[in-house]
C-alpha cells in the first residue's frame, strides 16, 4: 500500500499527507481549501474576457471584410 504519499498544499506549499488525518487533502486544511475554491472563481471570471477577446477576433475578421468591400 501506499500510504507513505506526501503532497504539497497547492495553497500553502505545506506538506500534506495522503491519509484520513488530512481529509481535505490535497489541501492541509478546509481554509487552504476554500482559498483554492477563490482562485477557480477567479478563473471562471475570466472565462467572459476570454469570450470577449474571441469575440474581438470574429470582428476584426469582419472588420477585414468590410475592408475588402471598401476596396472592391
Ligand atoms: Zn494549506
Amino acid at each position: 500500500m501506499t500510504d507513505n504519499i506526501v503532497l504539497q498544499c497547492p495553497e500553502c506549499k505545506k506538506p500534506v499527507h495522503w491519509t484520513e488525518k488530512f481529509p481535505h487533502r490535497p489541501f492541509c486544511s478546509a481554509r487552504c481549501k476554500h482559498l483554492d475554491f477563490g482562485d477557480w472563481a477567479n478563473e471562471e471570471n475570466r472565462i467572459p474576457g476570454r469570450t470577449l477577446a474571441q469575440d474581438e477576433q470574429a470582428l476584426d475578421g469582419l472588420g477585414d471584410q468590410d475592408k475588402e468591400v471598401d476596396n472592391y
